[in-house]
């Protein structure tokens, strides 16, 4: 056995959940899916486009911003900059906006735009997200209002490769630029470190292809962000706290409450659920291929291409195949209690034990497993 095998399975015996796959209270299906949150965590932590580059960080905030808030969201965008240094060049700066009311966007958009060549092209979406945000238009109940120098607007549309013709590219920028808009950000301090991580991959990646973005579906686009923006702030001490990539979304919930999810319905929109449930696909895509086809698929996806050829051999499966593996770990996940098998586990991966409910509703009958399960709503506890 080769020295860099040895490093590579001692780094996989360290975080997996060991006791879990000996558990005497789940099944096979739980043993199976309930790591693939450990694989996706592992797979990403440890994937690094490195290089010797420092990219800078430069902060424009408004005055009243939270500076606990500040601090975290800094501290995800610079862990995610450093971790991928690699897609930068030596002199770059990712600037980093932090609004907390209309005016001041404006005016820190103007600021890096003085500073920044090239970023003129980008600043009215930007603005318009501020807008948007600001004047409460577009209402964001489960996300800060963050954003990136990743779309800057051009004809093509954001929402997955719709066959159509090339199209014109963003222009390059030294770096990038990150927002937040948020005029309570106290009140996001849990997801702050994430978000910031989350914005900075969007650079990441226009940086790998700068078409990726209007490639592929948003699926795909912010399940892969948050996927790594929640490892990057997911610690080994506590795991299934908020927020993690062990406890994505427990608040959202599916799309079709008791029937088997079609991930394909995502491939054109821009639903909420391209967070929440992009996190769960991505991840279990990640859990089977691995990080670096992620990223390769990522880096090769563009036109004339379609994205569904570059995604069959890039993972050596169709996405129509993906979407049926998707199926039935969504379906375990939401309504075979996989959640809470999830949250069962801790770092050593021993099980909390099971217990069954009976709920009615009228006259149907239903039977709830988990570590703590509930009935759901409109069903009393028998
Ligand atoms: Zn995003």
């Amino acid at each position: 056995m080769n020295k860099r095998l040895i490093a590579v399975l001692s780094i996989i015996s360290l975080t997996l959940p060991v006791e879990l796959a000996n558990s005497a209270n789940l099944t096979e299906k739980d043993k199976k899916y309930a790591q693939v949150p450990y694989l996706a965590w592992n797979e990403i932590i440890n994937y690094k486009i490195a290089s010797s580059n420092k990219v800078k960080v430069q902060v424009h905030a408004s005055k009243n911003f939270d500076e606990k808030v500040k601090q975290l969201f800094i501290k995800g965008a610079q862990s995610s900059v450093d971790q991928f240094s690699g897609v930068f060049k030596p002199n770059d700066t990712i600037h980093v906006i932090l609004a907390t009311n209309y005016d001041d966007a404006v005016k820190l958009v103007n600021e890096v735009k003085l500073l920044l060549p090239g970023y003129e092209s980008f600043t009215q979406r930007h603005l318009l997200v501020a807008r948007d945000i600001f004047t409460g238009v577009v209402p964001r109940p489960s996300f800060g209002g963050g954003t990136s120098s990743r779309n800057c607007q051009y004809k093509g549309g954001p929402w997955g490769d719709t066959g159509g013709s090339q199209i014109t590219p963003c222009p390059e920028l030294d770096g990038g630029v990150i927002h937040w808009f948020d005029a309570n950000p106290e009140s996001k301090y849990q997801i702050a470190e994430g978000t910031g991580s989350h914005e900075v991959m969007h650079i990441v990646f226009s940086k790998m292809n700068k078409m990726n973005h209007y490639r592929v579906p948003e699926w795909i686009i912010e399940g892969t962000m948050h996927s790594i923006g929640l490892a990057t702030v997911t610690k080994k001490d506590k795991l299934t706290e908020k927020p993690s990539i062990f406890n994505p979304a427990p608040k959202w919930i599916p799309m079709e409450n008791e029937k088997s999810f079609d991930l394909s319905k995502l491939d054109n929109t821009n639903s909420d659920e391209r967070f929440s449930i992009g996190t769960l696909a991505i991840s279990l895509l990640i859990s089977e291929v691995g990080a670096k086809k992620l990223f390769d698929f990522m880096s090769v996806v563009g036109f004339p291409r379609q994205w569904k050829d570059v995604f069959l051999e890039s993972f050596g499966f169709s996405a129509e195949d993906f979407y049926k593996k998707f199926s039935d770990y969504h379906s375990w996940y939401f309504y075979e209690n996989g959640f809470e098998v999830i949250q069962g586990t801790n770092y050593l991966g021993s099980a909390k034990k099971k217990t069954t409910i009976t709920c009615i509703t009228g006259k149907t009958t239903k039977k709830f497993t988990g570590t703590n399960p509930k009935c759901p709503a409109g069903y009393k506890k028998k």
